[in-house]
């Protein structure tokens, strides 16, 4: 089956992410689902956007002075969501002003807007009903003992509000995604969540959840995420090794598929490769005909979904 491609926080290679454009764009480029990362407003408001922090992606600095934390930090959970909807959403900035990405959407440029959980649904919902397509959602719960600590438990929110996309009564449209295994364990048991549940996989110095991840990818791990989840989303290394300037692969995508567990790796970008791949097409070439993942996380829909299509062809040729 051909792998499914996820608009990684929409289209974010051209526009600035997890915008209504970015999304709206993404769409159009034929992607099979929109992802959306979730983070709570001061007023218990789910929101899109990718980090716990809104300081590299908007201009919260500028608008609110003063309102940072002790660390310098601004965060989406100290603001209204009136104060949020205020805010210009700006392509990703280090902390230092300079871009993440270079040749991506000019910095600190353009009319652009974050937007609610509840909101995106309704904007996927109006662009599914309108082209005819079945694009799906793939909700990622955010920092959820973060947040617990901050107040709100996220999880049921998100569950509750998924009810709202149309294609929630579709097993194959809706995907929910965390990386706090503890987390996934409970969404799946307690709060017995209906749809796929993806275990994502991040590297134990990114202080993710406390969650050891080099113990989840030997196979007792994947043999603990397969009793509650459908699928893992592993980091692109966490799939390969390069040897003698080939890659070769680590057994994990294999170790995944024996336990019956679908493989969605992150994150596939045409202008930030990793080691040991000259193009974006060799990168996916290799992760679908050597490795045969399920599905991928890209900033780039088009080139992918084009590179899948010629698959195809070539296959059916
Ligand atoms: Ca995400």
């Amino acid at each position: 089956m051909r792998p499914v491609v996820i608009a990684h926080r929409g289209a974010s290679g051209y526009l600035p992410e997890h915008t209504r454009p970015a999304k709206v764009l993404a769409h159009i480029m034929g992607a099979d689902f929109l992802e959306q990362d979730i983070v709570a407003t001061r007023d218990d408001e789910l929101i899109v956007a990718h980090d716990i922090y809104i300081d590299t992606v908007t201009d919260v600095a500028d608008k609110f002075p003063g309102r940072q934390r002790e660390d310098g930090r601004f965060y989406a959970r100290d603001f209204d969501l009136e104060e949020i909807r205020s805010l210009r959403a700006w392509e990703r900035m280090r902390l230092d002003g300079t871009a993440v990405y270079p040749g991506r959407y000019p910095l600190r440029t353009g009319h652009y807007s974050l937007q609610t959980f509840r909101e995106e649904l309704q904007l996927a919902n109006r662009l599914n009903a309108a082209t005819g397509r079945r694009v799906g959602i793939y909700p990622e719960i955010k920092h959820p003992a973060w947040h617990l600590e901050e107040g709100i438990d996220m999880s049921p929110l998100v569950l509750e509000q998924i009810h709202e996309f149309n294609g929630a009564t579709e097993r194959d449209l809706v995907y929910v995604q965390c990386f706090d295994d503890a987390e996934v364990r409970r969404i799946r048991s307690e709060l017995a969540c209906p749809w796929p549940l993806v275990q994502l996989i991040g590297k134990n110095e990114w202080h993710e959840a406390a969650t050891d991840y080099d113990a989840m990818r030997q196979r007792d791990g994947l043999t603990r995420v397969a009793e509650v989840a459908d699928g893992i989303g592993p980091n692109l290394d966490h799939l390969y090794t390069i040897s003698g300037g080939e890659p070769v692969s680590t057994g994990l995508v294999e170790t995944a598929h024996e336990l019956g567990l679908v493989v969605h790796p992150y994150t596939y970008r045409a202008d930030d490769l990793p080691a040991g791949f000259d193009s974006l097409e060799a990168l996916v070439d290799f992760c679908v005909s050597t490795l045969s993942i399920d599905g991928l996380f890209t900033d780039f829909p088009d080139q992918v979904v084009a590179m899948l299509e010629q698959y195809d062809n070539n296959h059916n040729a």
